[in-house]
């Protein structure tokens, strides 16, 4: 009887594999190495067990899947078909090209971050996109740090640490992912001291709560749930009188989460308050997401008064939240395209909010002709897509959806996320949904090609 043992490849054997080669340019040597090691020690395990020695291509497709599960980058580009155009959870906003191109520039080499080009002399890196800001919202200055998380727990750190902050019961909300106004609130150093009630808060329970401790007032928007039925809030305005009325008098401070520079009634939604308004009104400091309306990068931006700019630059934490050089390239990039009021036609979440409803329709009769022509009927229906990303709760945007049949939607839909790329899809009512408004025009061949090669394998 021969050795079951024996007939294992030896190690070089398997290293010398031409169907290795790729793994090998791609993981280096050394690794696939390791994991040949891993994938005969536990070949030579299950021998023990009694079972049949692999031959050497199942050695290999052995190593494959562990080298790709384990190893190979696990972040990668997939084809948002959900409709929801910002998913936190699908990487928000995706750039324009502007903003690609000039993330590659400063990506390249050296930069101007941190270097005055007229005096030869260290520059500060928090002035690059100040100028463009103060121009787009009215604010007298600016500062952008990591996201706004960071922009939230910084200004509260600053301005209200070891004092108390006024926050409306109604405002006292969770944005997701952890972030809960009290948890940043106790973060930061400074007292809530809530006022009103779930679902009304006027401008006399503010003043009611105003004492010598109070540091600052401060709103949160709604950014991801409706209060709807007997309401009451106090406006920008109204509390923005009330904290001047104080001596000394008080900032106001506006988390507004998403922070829009457009009307989002242009587009057939609620109007959200702009960050416009938010300075308008006298915000002492506004904070917004550069990734949600504004459709940049991952950035948190305060915007407002000089003075209190001026003590958020001096504080030790805006030095751990820094931006790096690509994220200011791309925001000053995404910056630039409202300036010149090309905004709904370059920025992708502006594009996609306000794609014409016939265009969508048509774009999915397209999708479905082809499938119909690869012998895969598939139906239309009239849909929603959403906004999403902690912004315009309870709104939609009407959409046609590809509607693909199967007796095994939940299968299907993963077989489609496991697709190479990936595509996301929604299920309602036992069926997979694709929705045209959040795939990307240049990934549309991709996404048709991948779509028919999982539905032929499904049938
Ligand atoms: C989204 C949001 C945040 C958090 O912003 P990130 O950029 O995700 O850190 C904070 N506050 C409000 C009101 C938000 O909507």
């Amino acid at each position: 009887m021969t050795n079951p043992y024996r007939q294992l490849p030896g190690l070089d054997a398997l290293l010398h594999h031409t169907q290795l080669g790729d793994a090998i340019h791609t993981f280096g040597r050394a690794t696939v190495r390791d994991v040949a090691r891993e994938v005969l020690e536990a070949a030579r395990a299950r021998i023990h067990e009694g079972e049949a020695t692999p031959d050497e291509l199942q050695l290999i497709t052995g190593m494959m899947t562990l080298l790709e599960h384990t190893l190979a980058p696990s972040l990668r580009p997939i084809i948002n078909a959900t409709g929801v155009v910002l998913h936190t959870n699908l990487g928000r906003a995706p750039l324009s090209l502007a903003a690609r191109q000039a993330m590659d520039a400063v990506s390249h080499g050296y930069s101007n971050l941190e270097y005055d080009l007229e005096s030869g002399r260290r520059g500060s890196r928090y002035s690059h996109a100040e100028q463009l800001l103060c121009q787009l919202t009215g604010a007298e200055a600016a500062l952008v740090v990591n996201n706004n998380a960071a922009a939230v727990t910084l200004v509260l750190r600053s301005l209200a640490a070891g004092k108390e902050v006024i926050l409306s019961r109604g405002e006292m909300v969770e944005i997701g992912g952890g972030f809960r106004i009290p948890d940043i609130m106790r973060q930061s150093g400074a007292r809530l001291v809530e006022v009103g009630t779930t679902n009304r808060t006027r401008v006399a329970d503010y003043a009611q709560a105003i004492a010598p401790e109070t540091a600052a007032i401060l709103k949160v928007h709604r950014s991801n749930f409706k209060l709807v039925g007997f309401t009451a809030s106090a406006g920008m305005g109204e509390l923005v009188e009330l904290a001047a009325q104080q001596q000394p008098p008080l900032p106001v401070l506006n988390d507004l989460g998403s922070g829009t520079l457009l009307n989002t009634a242009d587009f057939g939604l609620e109007y959200e308050p702009t960050v416009q308004d938010s300075v308008q009104a006298g915000a002492a400091l506004t904070t917004f997401s550069g990734d949600k309306l504004l459709g940049g990068p991952q950035a948190g931006i305060i915007v407002g008064k000089k003075t209190h700019l001026q003590k958020l630059r001096q504080q030790p934490l805006t030095r751990a939240l820094r931006v790096d050089k690509t994220t200011l390239a791309g925001l000053q990039a995404t910056l630039m395209a409202y300036l010149r009021g090309t905004a709904t036609a370059e920025i992708p979440v502006w594009r996609m909010i306000s794609a014409p409803v016939a265009e969508l329709a048509a774009r999915a009769q397209a999708w479905a002709a082809e499938l119909a022509a690869a012998g895969m009927p598939a139906d239309l229906r009239p849909g929603q897509s959403t906004v999403g990303g902690g912004s315009l709760p309870g709104q939609s945007l009407p959409t046609t959806l590809l509607a693909l049949p199967s007796s095994q939607p939940d299968q299907l839909a993963q077989r489609l996320r496991l697709a190479s790329p990936a595509i996301v899809g929604r299920i309602e009512h036992d069926t997979v949904l694709l929705d045209p408004r959040t795939v990307q025009p240049a990934q549309e061949a991709l996404f048709l090609q991948t779509l028919l090669r999982v539905l032929q394998a499904e049938s």
